[in-house]
């Protein structure tokens, strides 16, 4: 019943935004027989983006996953969205996924979103396969794309398709490894009838010998395609300058073997919007990409020693899988997508959370179809699936068999830096707000909320101004909140440079009963990325032990605001070292006040600074701007630290506080006409100079007030 684990493919589909993800992952879907119809983006239909509001914006926002068959294969797909802000979307996919379609637009060529996920992609030395989309578009080059894959990326990229015509007189492709064309009809009249039951396999497709136009350009790229599996292999090379005429199945096995090795990069064409080029694509898919066999064993700790050890890719490893998105159902739940890398197991049975040292219980498995979905009764190495059923699992942590655990390799999540403020517009909307915010932070990882005291706001905090764009509208719309929304601003912290002791004490009555607390604390600086730490170091004469609990949730409440601009203070230790208490007086409310008290004139006096993000700004400039670019960042205060020639100009690596980086794209743009382009990552939080500091805590005590 099940596929052979050498007849899986896990692939996902990446590219800069609007290059043609979407479409041509709704062709793939159309042509394998897993849709009947197509839905066109333009029209707000398609199936993949499925939330209202990908619809609307014709963009894809969460990673959909799906899956579909082709020649006896089972592929599953992943659907990645472009955008910078969602990056965390295309690393968990990387992290699970064994290869990647990197679409390119012919016209536009490598832009600069495609250039950070093929480096993203290097870094998990994901095999690749490059499909030039659009190539109906007047002003599309083939072979000029090719060339800049070279340029800008660095990437032997090896076309082992042809086109056959430009722009509106594009046909059809040539094979280089079979020599022959496919050429598809146009006006593609079976596509779009709701009706059509019949498989699409072969829809508007023939197989054609080579027409004459396309016969030269198609030789002489062939020949560059043999010369270049030659340089990969030297037994290949040996037979080649022998003059061997090679059979097409030893061709495809050097090229499978190539791009498997990352040596190279096949590069093929279509214009997925005209349905032509989806088929071959298919083929190479299946062909040339990696089936689970083809991986290394994975990579994890024994939880109980520390040690290293691995697993296997085979069905008789004990079971182990890593969950790497969370995401609430209105049907079912929690959804939690697994990647299986080892062993198999039936919904129903128990498994182990070795990430949280916990049991679970897996309900159901189900296979993802956009929002739809397909119960599977058992699962195996190399499937991705949704579990439902997980109560503790959350995205990053390993499910394994309890008798041989093993915590496997998690990802890495940016911090998020930027924030916004969000209130209800009344206190009916409370509930509705902060359930609403508890689903879409279960779902995203790098999204996190924190509720203010002080100002009685919720500020929410992720990877960018897009993204939060993007979840504030979901939380009015998915989850119907009404709610007031502030400007983006940039996720500043505070934290403390000295130990410093205080008292804080509570003596007053509340709901017509005397209450009494009082705690004495030390407060002292941890490194940074310790977060916080609590210790009881009093023996309970002084506090007695049920009040400790309310003595630290003091602390946690007030530590979400600093006490120089109310930003969240982080990286240091609290300890209760004293105090005193009343028999018949104290409560914990009162001990949970005096602790806030304690903090308040403590953190005062432990030499509080603002912390801020630093990004890492890499740009990307022709030569001839180099000197006013570096100039330019001299003036706002940054760093270069590195630059480095690339083909067809220099990248320039700066750091450089995150507020200077708000409107810096837009101005490096009109400083050199659209040539420069840049991408950012967040590098650590660093302490602001002093002037910088009292600027910023004037204006935003005036902007508070
Ligand atoms: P994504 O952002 O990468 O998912 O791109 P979409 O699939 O949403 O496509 C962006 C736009 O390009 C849409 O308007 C598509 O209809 C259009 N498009 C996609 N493929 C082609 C193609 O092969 N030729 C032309 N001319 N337009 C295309
Ligand atoms: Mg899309």
């Amino acid at each position: 019943m099940g596929t052979p684990l050498s007849h899986i493919r896990n692939i996902g589909i990446a590219a800069h935004i609007d290059a043609g993800k979407t479409t041509v992952t709704e062709r793939i879907l159309y042509y394998t027989g897993k849709t009947h119809r197509i839905g066109e983006v333009h029209a707000g239909e398609s199936q993949m983006d499925w939330m209202d509001l990908e619809r609307e914006r014709g963009i894809t926002i969460t990673a959909a996953a799906t899956f579909c068959a082709w020649r006896g294969h089972q592929i599953n797909l992943i659907d990645t969205p472009g955008h910078v802000d969602f990056t965390v979307e295309v690393e968990r996919s990387l992290r699970v996924l064994d290869g990647v379609v990197m679409v390119f637009c012919a016209v536009e060529g490598v832009e600069s979103q495609s250039e950070a996920v093929w480096r993203q992609a290097n870094r998990y030395m994901v095999p690749r396969l490059v499909f030039v989309n659009k190539m109906d578009r007047v002003g599309s080059g083939f072979l000029r794309v090719v060339a800049e894959m070279h340029d800008r990326l660095g990437a032997n990229a090896v076309p082992i398709q042809y086109p056959i015509g430009e722009a509106d007189a594009f046909v059809g492709v040539v094979d280089l490894v079979g020599m022959n064309a496919y050429v598809w009809e146009t006006g593609a009249a079976h596509v779009g009838s709701k009706d059509s039951r019949d498989p699409a396999t072969d829809a508007g497709l023939s197989r054609t010998a080579i027409p004459q136009q396309a016969l030269a350009g198609a030789e002489q790229l062939r020949m560059n395609l043999l010369e270049k599996l030659a340089e990969t292999d030297d037994l290949f090379m040996e037979e080649y300058l022998d003059g061997v005429v090679f059979p097409e199945e030893t061709i495809r096995q050097r090229i499978r073997e190539a791009t498997l090795a990352g040596e190279i990069f096949p590069v093929l064409c279509g214009a997925a919007f005209r349905n032509k080029g989806i088929q071959p694509l298919l083929d190479a898919v299946v062909d040339y990409l990696p089936a689970p066999v083809d991986l290394p064993p994975a990579i994890g700790i024994r939880p109980s020693t520390g040690d290293y050890i691995s697993r296997s890719p085979a069905a008789e490893e004990p079971f182990s899988a890593l969950a790497f998105k969370v995401a609430s159902d209105p049907y079912v739940g929690k959804l939690v997508y697994l990647r299986v890398y080892s062993g198999t197991v039936a919904a129903g049975t128990p498994v182990f959370n070795s990430s949280r040292d916990a049991e679970e219980r897996i309900l159901r498995f189900v296979r993802m179809h956009a929002n739809k979905r397909e119960d599977v009764g058992r699962v195996s190495v190399g499937d991705i699936v949704a579990a439902v059923g997980l109560k503790h699992a959350t995205t990053g942590d390993t499910l394994c068999d309890a008798v041989d655990p093993i915590i496997l390799e998690s990802m890495m999540f940016p911090e998020p830096v930027v924030t916004i403020a969000i209130e209800p517009r009344s206190r009916g909307d409370l509930e509705e707000l902060m359930s609403g915010l508890k689903k879409l932070t279960d779902e995203d990882p790098t999204f996190r909320t924190r509720y203010d005291r002080e100002t009685g706001q919720t500020v929410i905090s992720g990877m960018g101004e897009l993204h939060l764009e993007i979840l504030v509208e979901r939380l009015l719309r998915e989850h119907r909140v009404r709610a007031r929304v502030g400007k983006p601003e940039v996720a500043y912290r505070e934290t403390i440079t000295q130990a410093s002791e205080a008292q804080g004490r509570f003596s007053g009555e509340s709901r017509g009963r005397r209450s009494y607390g009082h705690v004495v604390m030390k407060f002292e600086p941890l490194p940074q990325g310790t977060g916080f730490l609590f210790e009881n170091r009093q023996s309970g004469a002084d506090v007695p032990k049920e009040f400790v609990p309310a003595v630290r949730t003091g602390i946690e409440e007030a530590m979400n605001s600093g006490v120089l601009a109310g930003f969240p203070m982080v990286d240091f230790r609290a300890s209760l070292t004293g105090g005193s208490f009343d028999e018949r007086e104290s409560t914990e409310m009162a001990f949970r006040i005096a602790a806030s008290m304690a903090y308040r004139s403590g953190i005062a006096d432990a030499g509080p600074v603002m912390l801020e993000p630093i990004m890492i700004v890499e740009i990307f400039s022709p030569e001839e701007f180099l000197g006013e670019i570096v100039a330019d960042i001299g003036a706002r205060g940054g760093n270069v630290a590195a630059v480095e020639d690339a083909p067809q100009g220099r990248v320039i690596a700066v750091e450089l506080p995150l507020r200077v980086v708000f409107g810096y794209s837009n101005q490096l743009r009109s400083m050199t006409r659209g040539r420069a382009t840049l991408t950012t990552r967040f590098s650590e939080y660093r302490r602001t100079s002093a002037s910088v500091q009292q600027e910023l805590v004037a204006r935003l005590r005036t902007g508070a007030g």
